[in-house]
C-alpha cells in the first residue's frame, strides 16, 4: 500500500480500539467499526450509520476503507466463478467462489503473481509483483461474499502466490477470518510448496487449520525438476518439519500430489511415496492436472491414476481425490494468472 494512513480493513478489534482512543472516542466504537467491516461488509465509512456524522468525518481523516473492485467475472457451467479483482494500486488478482451442495468455499490469492516458477503452474509464468496485505486477503472473501446469498463457510489459500513467503500478512488474515469474520479455523486450509522454516514457525502457533503441502514427488531429484525452488528445502527436512507440525497441532497434514502423465505417476513412484509417508498423521490428496496451454504437461489416464491410488491405499494411507471444478473458465488450481 502506498500511503501511511491507517487502512481499516486488516485491523482487528484491539487495533481499532487504539485508533478510536487516539480520536478521543470510547472503546465500544471499535466494536461497531469491526462489525461494519467484517460482518456488514461496508463499502465505505459513510455507510457506518450508527457512528455520528462528526465521528465519521474524523475517522475518514485518520483512516481509509479500501475495497477491491470486481473488474471481471467468469462463471463455469458447474457454478464455480472466477473473479478478477483490482486493488488500490491497480494490480489485479484472481479469487474463486466454489459453491458445493453442503458448503461454499473461496480460494484466495496471497500475492500478486508468484516468484517460485513451478514448471506446471500458470501463476508462476507471470512472475512476482508484491505481497498482499492481510486486509487485501480478507477483502477477497468479503467481496465474494457480496456475490452470493449463501454464507461462505470455507476458505482455501490456494490461489496465486506462496502463502508462507508472505507469512505475517497471511497469519494475520487467518486470525481476522477466524476472529472477526467468524469462520472456524478448522474450515481454513493453507497450501504451501513447503517453506520449511515457516512450517516450523506455524507449528508453534498451534492453529487448528488444515495444512496442505504441495509434495508432488517422493524424492528430491524429481521434486526439483518440477519445483526448482525446493533445492533450498530438502525433502528430509520438510518431512521432519511436518512431523513436528503434527506433534504440536495434532492435526492431520494433507499432502497434495499432482499427477503428471509419465513424470511422477509410475507404480514405483507410488511405492516411494508410501515409504516416505509411513507412520505420519497425514492423507494424500491426488490432484488431476489442469492443463495450462503453454506448458508441456498432460493428465494420466484414469487407469494409471487408479493404479497409483491402489498402491497408496494398500499401504494404509488415506487417499482423497480432488473434485474437478471451474475448468471451463480456467478457474481451477494452477490456472490463475496475473493480468494487467
Ligand atoms: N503456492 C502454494 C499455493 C497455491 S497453488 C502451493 O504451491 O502450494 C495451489 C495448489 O495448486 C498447489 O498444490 C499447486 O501445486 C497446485 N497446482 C499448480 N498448478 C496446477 C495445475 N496446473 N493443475 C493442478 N494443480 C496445480
Ligand atoms: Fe507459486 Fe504455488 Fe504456482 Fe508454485 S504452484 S508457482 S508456489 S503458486
Amino acid at each position: 500500500m502506498s500511503s501511511s494512513i491507517n487502512q481499516l480493513l486488516g485491523m482487528n478489534t484491539p487495533e481499532l480500539e487504539e485508533l478510536v482512543a487516539s480520536l478521543g472516542e470510547k472503546s465500544f466504537r471499535s466494536r461497531q467499526i469491526a462489525r461494519w467491516l467484517y460482518q456488514k461488509n461496508a463499502a465505505n465509512i459513510a455507510e457506518m450509520s450508527d457512528l455520528s456524522a462528526d465521528f465519521r468525518t474524523r475517522l475518514s481523516k485518520a483512516a481509509n476503507l479500501c475495497r477491491a473492485q470486481v473488474v471481471n467475472i467468469d462463471r463455469a457451467t458447474d457454478g464455480t466463478t472466477k473473479y478478477l479483482l483490482q486493488l488500490e494500486d491497480n494490480q489485479r488478482i484472481e479469487a474463486v467462489l466454489l459453491p458445493y451442495e453442503d458448503r461454499v468455499s473461496v480460494c484466495v490469492s496471497t500475492q500478486v503473481g508468484c516468484a517460485l516458477g513451478c514448471r506446471f503452474c500458470a501463476t508462476g509464468v507471470g512472475g512476482f509483483v508484491r505481497n498482499l496485505t492481510a486486509g487485501e486477503i480478507v477483502d477477497e472473501v468479503l467481496t465474494l461474499q457480496k456475490e452470493t446469498p449463501r454464507s461462505i463457510s470455507h476458505v482455501v489459500y490456494m490461489g496465486m502466490g506462496e502463502p508462507l513467503l508472505n507469512y505475517d500478512n497471511v497469519l494475520k488474515s487467518l486470525h481476522l477470518l477466524n476472529e472477526e469474520v467468524g469462520i472456524s479455523m478448522r474450515r481454513l486450509t493453507l497450501s504451501t510448496i513447503g517453506i520449511t522454516p515457516a512450517i516450523r514457525r506455524l507449528a508453534v502457533e498451534k492453529l487448528q487449520l488444515t495444512l496442505a503441502i504441495s509434495l508432488h514427488a517422493p524424492n528430491d531429484a524429481l521434486r526439483r525438476q518440477l519445483m526448482p525452488i525446493v533445492v533450498k528445502y530438502p525433502l528430509h527436512e520438510l518431512i521432519k518439519a511436518c512431523r513436528e507440525y503434527t506433534d504440536y497441532t495434532h492435526r492431520r497434514i494433507t499432502f497434495e500430489y499432482l499427477l503428471l502423465d509419465g513424470v511422477n505417476d509410475s507404480p514405483d513412484t507410488a511405492r516411494q511415496l508410501t515409504s516416505l509417508l509411513k507412520g505420519m498423521l497425514c492423507s494424500v490428496n491426488l490432484i488431476p492436472y489442469n492443463v495450462v496451454a503453454e506448458l508441456p504437461f498432460r493428465r494420466p489416464t484414469k487407469e494409471r491414476v487408479q493404479a497409483f491410488r491402489a498402491i497408496l491405499e494398500k499401504a494404509g494411507i488415506v487417499v482423497t481425490q480432488r473434485m474437478e471444478r471451474g475448468h471451463s473458465v480456467s478457474a481451477a488450481c494452477g490456472q490463475l494468472r496475473r493480468r494487467d
